[in-house]
């Protein structure tokens, strides 16, 4: 019961979002497209004709032609525009209207396809009403569904064959003029399709919302921190843990391992490091090249074997095996790990305050 609630108040506002961009869609952005003179109003329109056998009827001695009901059919992007007009028959007195409720042909090739008007447009009043009006607009608006409709009747004029220009307006809000036309709020709702836009657009809200949140928790999870609540997980640890340890959400298992490599664990130890053996080997060429001696065993023999270039190459190399080993110690024992790093820095600091005693040495007393 209690999973059942937290669900709905999850899906609510991803719910109240598709219902504000239908909304948005119905009434907004065919106000706004009204505004800058585009909407159905600017489309093309398609005609569909009432399939008829009746060509006339003799009222007296002159023939008089049925005139045919119409269904024109205007559709923009986001709204449609229906407007109904029925045909006459002459054959009864006074003439008869007829609705085009059944079906519909196009206008060019009159028995190709069968045509049908949108879904939502009155085709016909009732049958009380079937000679009050002689034309009924109604106007369909929603993206991508239809969701809402607005009917303008135009009732018959006193001729009896045509109608009034003012018509009478049923379920929509009339909001003022644009351009000399009437501004519209359609608010008969039409079940289908502003189900469909709901869902559409709450799907469209959830996928828009959580599609980055997910993105966002897999760079945190990524960059070493807690997908859940973002806490920051210890850079050094080689190992993750099985849980976060603020939120104590459960962490995916790392597919590396201890093979991953975190933050080094002695970043100044290793600058100190880099810094004084450079140091050392600038020193060491000094003083090789004012004749003096190298008095480390192994120094002498690799810089005997490869010349001074070697020698840097086997300083830098056995710089990088220390900082390797301290990384591995850290990672097992980390008090190891320091002492290792930084007494490394001295031995490897000694031998440059000897150099530069000896230089200087050399420099202040002459022999
Ligand atoms: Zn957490």
């Amino acid at each position: 019961m209690q999973s059942r609630l937290r669900r709905a108040i999850r899906v609510t506002p991803y719910l109240l979002s598709g219902v504000a961009l239908t909304l948005f869609m119905a009434w907004g952005m065919p106000l706004l497209l009204a505004m800058r003179g585009l909407g159905p109003s600017a489309a093309s329109s398609d005609v569909y004709r009432l399939a008829t056998s009746a060509v006339g009827a003799s009222a007296s001695s002159v023939v008089v032609p049925d005139s045919i009901a119409t269904v024109e059919v205007r559709r923009g992007v986001f709204s449609d525009w229906c407007i109904v007009e029925p045909g006459l028959s002459h054959s009864e007195l006074p003439p008869a209207r007829i609705w085009p409720v059944t079906a519909l042909y196009g206008q060019s090739s009159p028995t190709a396809v069968q045509r049908s008007a949108p879904l939502g447009c009155v085709l016909a009043p009732s049958e009380v009403e079937r000679d009050q009006y002689a034309r009924i607009d109604t106007g369909l608006s929603g993206w991508p569904f239809r969701a809402f409709a607005s009917e303008a009747w135009f009732q018959s004029n006193v001729a009896g064959d045509g109608y009034d220009p003012f018509p009478e307006h049923r379920w929509n809000v009339y909001l003022g003029d644009i351009g000399g036309r009437q501004t519209l709020v359609a608010l008969r709702p039409l079940p289908v399709g502003l189900i469909a836009d709901v869902a559409f657009w709450g799907g469209a809200s959830f996928l828009a919302i959580s599609i980055p949140h997910r993105l966002r928790r897999r760079k945190w999870e990524r960059f070493g921190r807690c997908g859940a609540c973002g806490h920051t997980l210890d850079p050094h640890l080689a190992k993750r843990p099985v849980a976060c340890p603020e939120c104590s959400a459960p962490l995916p298992r790392d597919p590396l391992g201890f093979a991953r490599s975190p933050e080094m664990h002695f970043q100044n130890a290793y600058v100190w490091l880099v810094f004084v053996s450079s140091l050392d080997i600038m020193l060491t060429w000094k003083i090789l090249d004012r004749g003096g001696l190298e008095v480390n065993p192994v120094a002498k023999i690799v810089i005997d074997a490869w010349g001074m270039h070697g020698a840097i190459a086997f300083k830098f190399a056995l710089m990088l095996w220390v900082i390797v080993v301290c990384e591995i110690l850290a990672r097992l024992r980390l008090r190891s790990g320091r002492f290792l790093a930084y007494t490394a820095v001295a031995i490897s600091a000694s031998p440059v305050a000897w150099s530069f005693f000896l230089l200087a040495w050399h420099e202040l007393v002459p022999p």
